[in-house]
């Protein structure tokens, strides 16, 4: 007889986006007229930059002719864009990387899953609460975490950092130790960023506990003001306990195309149980040799191209577009007296329900007085309950319509 890993039992039935789509249904069979506007998934809406476009054209060319045709690629990733996410996304912040420290991959959302494999399942993990319900979820599935408590909203086993009104949607650090910590700056679904100083605190925090930070810094491309890092390895020490992943879904808009790239510190050690360390970049290239075959060449020949100088101004064009939807949410909403968090360094702005209103309640009064959708904070995590997220990923016009029947609507 076939036996379930049981921990995927714990997870509970409802995934918070299937539940969204249900409630607007529903809405939508009752109100075959409304005009429902999406500023809830985190899906990005403009095209491809020409460039890129161009490079995976002629990528795919190469591809149809027996002299340029390429079989496997190296699963590490191709080393012409290896080279240019080190030239361009490191080296002009004063980051130096080995070619053998970055893993090109599928995604951002495969590899911060998939991490913890190399962690034994009796290590203690640390989330922010709200957070990127990936990291949760891929514990649970491993067996690193207890029951669900539909009370708490909570998993056993996991130390949760809440990141509150009172704290300005900061974590602090745990009390009890942990091993493993995912942070992610800017922030999912706060919008929020740590300055290097309070980076600083985590970096310190696990070289003195020998813990590992994964951090996910996918929406890095957002940051607008100086000063806020875009990566954890300017923090010094970071190369000694750090996993840095990122992605080019929302950078360039390959949500749909599937490009990321993870990397992996030589410096990094982590210990089997008599206390000898271990290289985590050797393991997680054993691990990525044995279950990944690389990303396919035109993909990687179109995130190359993100990085030449005409590359470079149009997915810029196009960061700007998202951030100027973000402005217009983030004033709009404070016009219309909400308390809001995020949208100047993110594409994602946190907002406060008023009074006391539930962010499912929050979600319903949304849609149904505004025909507006957003992600209920809950489904972020129990300190999420309050909160509401909505994004600017959305086309100007929707973005802008959006605003204006929230403020007329929902004052
Ligand atoms: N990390 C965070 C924080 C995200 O919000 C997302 C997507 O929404 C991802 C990772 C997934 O990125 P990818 O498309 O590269 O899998």
């Amino acid at each position: 007889m076939a036996q379930i890993n049981e921990n995927y039992l714990k997870l509970p039935g409802s995934y918070l986006f299937s539940e969204i789509a249900r409630r607007v249904n529903e809405f939508k069979v009752q109100n075959p007229d409304a005009d429902i506007i999406r500023l809830g998934i985190g899906d990005v809406t403009r095209p491809l930059a020409p460039v890129v476009v161009e490079a995976m054209k002629q990528a795919v060319e190469e591809m149809g002719r027996a002299e340029t045709f390429r079989g496997y690629g190296p699963e590490q990733g191709y080393d012409f864009l290896i080279e240019k996410i080190i030239a361009n996304d490191y080296a002009p912040r004063g980051v130096q990387l080995g070619m053998d420290e970055v893993f090109v991959s599928d995604g951002a959302k495969s590899d911060t899953a998939n991490f913890q494999e190399i962690f034994g399942v009796d290590n203690i993990m640390a989330v922010t609460d709200p957070v990127y319900p990936v990291y949760v979820d891929s514990n649970v599935m491993a067996g690193r975490t207890g029951n669900y408590d539909i009370e708490k909203g909570q998993y056993g086993r996991i130390i949760y950092l809440p990141c509150t009104e009172e704290g300005d949607m900061k974590p602090e650090l745990p009390t009890a130790p942990v091993d493993m910590i995912y942070l992610c700056f800017p922030n999912n679904p706060t919008g929020m960023t740590l300055t290097k100083e309070e980076l600083k605190v985590w970096v310190d925090y696990a070289r003195e506990n020998k813990a590992i930070i994964l951090f996910d810094s996918a929406y890095e491309a957002f940051i607008r003001e100086e000063g806020v890092p875009r990566s954890i390895y300017e923090v010094e020490g970071a190369r000694e306990v750090a996993v840095e992943f990122r992605s080019f879904s929302k950078t360039a808009g390959f949500t749909g195309t599937r490009c990321a790239y993870t990397v992996v510190p030589k410096d990094i050690m982590i210990y089997d149980s008599t206390g000898e360390g271990h290289s985590l970049n050797k393991l997680w290239l054993r691990r990525q040799t044995t279950k990944f075959n690389g990303v396919s060449y035109p993909v990687q020949a179109g995130a190359a191209a993100v990085y030449t100088e005409e590359g470079k101004k149009q997915i810029q064009a196009t960061i700007d577009y998202y951030m100027e939807n973000a402005r217009i949410i983030r004033e709009g909403l404070q016009e219309a007296g909400f308390k809001v968090f995020g949208g100047v360094n993110a594409p994602y702005i946190w907002m406060k329900t008023p009074g006391t209103m539930g962010s499912w309640e929050f979600f319903d009064k949304l849609m149904t007085e505004a025909h507006v959708v957003g992600t209920p904070g809950a489904g972020f995590g129990a300190n999420g309950e309050g909160f509401f997220r909505l994004t600017a990923f959305g086309t100007r016009e929707n973005t802008e319509k959006a605003i204006e029947r929230i403020k007329a609507r929902m004052k």
